[in-house]
């Protein structure tokens, strides 16, 4: 089986085939750090995330790039909002940025460029374009690309370069170009913004140019995936194929994934609507952060997601479910022989997970196949059909399974002397029958975050998180 992927350009499903054989380079569109990330963007980022994780488990070796944008219009409004340079409030943003990715279980990119560190490769690829005829210059100091000198434009996004009409999708702000679709590379110097002196003359990198430069200064010219919301298949990605591929004469990236939005009721969660909801406040209100991970990456990457507490409940109750799972299975005791079912059951299971992730990343059966895995332990659990030696395969298993979601509870942890302490005394306690030692151990437990539960096999416990 191989893994298939629905690439927009093409309007279909293909197989992936990496350029270099077994690598697999990746670029996400990451954030403009001018203000905290709210969950519909995290979705891009999880649905990034999902899809390396899910290469790294079939083998692949992945480079995954996602950059952060820290020098546009909206950072520069809002470094004037906060009174601050556009360093400091991109460098604020961008922490926080990493704190709620690591809240979300994220595995860290590769490679999280910023685009004021990679100026002068945006300057080469602009200074290529004027060589070559696709830009020009204007009299304030900017530079636009022309579209009409590139009549493939616009075949992401399906749009017919001749019959592309200024409207809100087009920008219009910006009067002295040629034609009113032309798009700016990099915009002469201005009061009150932020300047470069470089060898294209002083001024500032327009948004899509950050893109191609950082993309394919960690990736190459050519690669092989890049992702984003669906929001920027025009103008911003249509725009980086154009330049990139004008620049380089190279096809600029072979499969081109976008996700679908995040909605509250039936709109896009946006911060220009005014209905974002934030990783931190949803935490902070008792959301455990891998029920809050599970939520937002349980529907089809390509299909709208609808959050709210219906989805949340769902997520936080399987989380349960899966947590309860690998306390019993850790806590699980018997003499009885091996299950001979056992290694089927688990190997169906990774079949059907691997079907389903191969079909264009279907996350829905997948994790389906997963919680009917729980199910059925429960259920041999219960019987007590499993060896000892079993439950620790399953946990095993559960454990691989999860380089792949990231939703289950931390591995074996090793708690802190005087917390260990503790529950050894509980323990004695309860085999000498004190039960009010016993409740007042578990009550100072929970104090330190420690949940206790008494079991047949004994006491369990957990991070209260
Ligand atoms: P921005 O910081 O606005 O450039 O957005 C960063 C990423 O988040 C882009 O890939 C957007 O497409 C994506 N995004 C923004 N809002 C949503 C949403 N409500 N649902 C899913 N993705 C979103
Ligand atoms: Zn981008």
């Amino acid at each position: 089986m191989t893994v298939r992927l629905h690439d927009t350009m093409a309007g279909a499903t293909r197989e992936l085939v990496p350029l270099e054989p077994g690598h697999v380079r990746i670029y996400t569109c990451g954030p403009t750090v001018y203000s905290t990330a709210h969950v519909g963007n995290f979705r891009a980022f999880i649905f990034g995330d999902l899809l390396v994780r899910y290469l790294r488990f079939r083998a692949y070796q992945v480079t995954w790039v996602m950059n952060v944008t820290d020098v546009d219009d909206r950072i520069i409004k809002g470094a004037h909002r906060e009174n601050v340079t556009i360093f400091e409030l991109s460098e604020k943003y961008r922490k926080l940025l990493v704190a709620d990715m690591e809240t979300l279980g994220i595995h860290m990119p590769d490679v999280m460029p910023k685009a004021t560190d990679n100026i002068p490769q945006m300057v080469e690829l602009i200074e290529a374009l004027l060589e070559k005829g696709h830009a020009y210059r204007t009299d304030d100091g900017s530079i636009f690309f022309r579209i009409s000198s590139w009549p493939d434009y616009g075949r992401l996004a399906r749009i017919d370069p001749q019959g592309m009409r200024v409207g809100e999708r087009v920008e219009a702000d910006e009067y002295g170009k040629d034609d009113v679709r032309d798009f700016a590379l990099w915009k002469g110097p201005k009061p009150d913004e932020p300047s470069w002196d470089t060898a294209v003359g002083p001024g500032r990198p327009g948004w899509h140019i950050e893109c191609s430069a950082m993309s394919m200064r960690y990736l190459g010219q050519s690669f092989d995936i890049h992702t984003g919301g669906i929001d920027l298949i025009f103008p911003h990605h249509t725009d980086e194929i154009a330049q990139s591929e004008a620049a380089t004469g190279k096809k600029f990236v072979n499969y081109w994934l976008h996700n679908a939005f995040l909605q509250l009721g039936s709109q896009k969660m946006a911060k220009s609507l005014g209905n974002i909801e934030r990783v931190a406040d949803i935490v902070a209100r008792g959301v455990p952060r891998r029920a809050l991970r599970l939520a937002l990456m349980s529907a089809h990457y390509r299909a709208p997601l609808s959050f709210g507490e219906d989805s949340i409940q769902a997520a936080t109750s399987a989380i349960e479910r899966l947590d309860a799972l690998f306390a019993a299975l850790t806590a699980y005791r018997t003499d009885g022989p091996d299950d001979s079912a056992l290694p089927q059951l688990l190997e169906e299971t990774r079949a059907g997970i691997e079907a389903a992730l191969d079909d264009d990343l279907n996350v829905s059966p997948a994790l389906a196949a997963m919680f009917e895995l729980v199910r059925e332990l429960n259920r041999r659990l219960d019987a007590r059909t499993l060896s000892t030696a079993d439950a620790a395969r399953a946990t095993g298993f559960l454990r691989d399974l999860d380089r792949i979601f990231g939703i289950a509870p931390a591995g074996e942890p090793a708690l802190p002397a005087e917390l260990q302490k503790l529950l050894d005394e509980r323990s004695t306690a309860r085999e000498a029958r004190d039960w009010a030692a016993s409740d007042r151990l578990r009550t100072v437990l929970a104090e330190h975050g420690i949940l206790v539960e008494d079991t047949r096999d004994g006491q369990r416990w957990r991070r209260d998180d």
